[in-house]
């Protein structure tokens, strides 16, 4: 039995939404997966290190050593990024900050939709993409991703999920992410598919002791 099997998880993100996505497709036993809001009482406040890597695998690399390094435990970290054919990939791997450094999903989804309106005849094509990363300190176990092509609303529309979730469109859906089911979306969704990835090759590795 691999090493790692004995010990929980820490999901390296501070943002809540992801911890609830990435806990239910996990669908691992209680107390084998942990967030920051878990640990900080006793490992302190956690890390919010800079994502400045030129690619979703970089920085998703950057925030689960940083993670793993304070918490002292395996850390799986998420790196998402919208990409907007039309815009030439953008805001891609400066999703998080599209609008400025410290802009808001509302924000952000306005600056998306005025340069979309900007392009004559656009397709609205786009697609999610979710890297995701387990590093034990500087060791990197394994890492997957998960894409969701569809295209970008005209408007925001619907309650539920975060981030661009109110004007993305998963390819043949004509509901966006936020008017979807949270169990919806994980079935469609770029972090939905490089969970589910992610928790069968870890199952392996578990067992195995092999990596990917
Ligand atoms: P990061 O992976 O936390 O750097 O996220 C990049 C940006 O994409 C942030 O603005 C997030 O709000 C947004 N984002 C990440 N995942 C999703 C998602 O599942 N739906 C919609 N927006 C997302």
């Amino acid at each position: 039995m691999n090493p790692l099997a004995d010990r929980p998880i820490l999901i390296a993100s501070g943002n809540i939404h992801k911890h609830k996505e990435i806990c239910r497709a996990l669908d691992l036993p209680s107390g084998k997966v942990l967030t920051p809001l878990d640990i900080e009482e006793t490992a302190g406040t956690a890390p919010d290190p800079v994502e400045d890597g030129d690619s979703l695998l970089e920085n998703a690399i950057i925030k689960a050593k940083a993670f793993s390094k304070w918490s002292g435990m395996p850390a799986l970290a998420d790196d998402t990024g919208l990409f907007v054919d039309d815009l030439g990939g953008n805001p891609g791997v400066h999703s998080a900050r599209y609008a400025g450094e410290n802009a808001s999903f509302s924000d952000n989804v306005e600056k998306l939709l005025r340069e979309l309106s900007a392009v004559p005849e656009s397709s609205n094509e786009s697609h999610f993409s979710c890297v995701l990363v387990l590093c034990d300190k500087d060791e990197i176990i394994l890492s997957v991703e998960g894409t969701c092509p569809g295209h970008i609303a005209e408007s925001p529309r619907g309650s539920d999920g975060f981030g661009y979730d109110p004007v993305f469109i998963p390819l043949n859906e004509t509901q966006t992410f936020s008017e979807m089911t949270p169990d919806e979306k994980d079935q469609l969704s770029h972090r939905g598919q490089a969970v589910r990835k992610f928790a069968n090759l870890y199952k392996e590795i578990l067992t195995t002791g092999a990596k990917s």
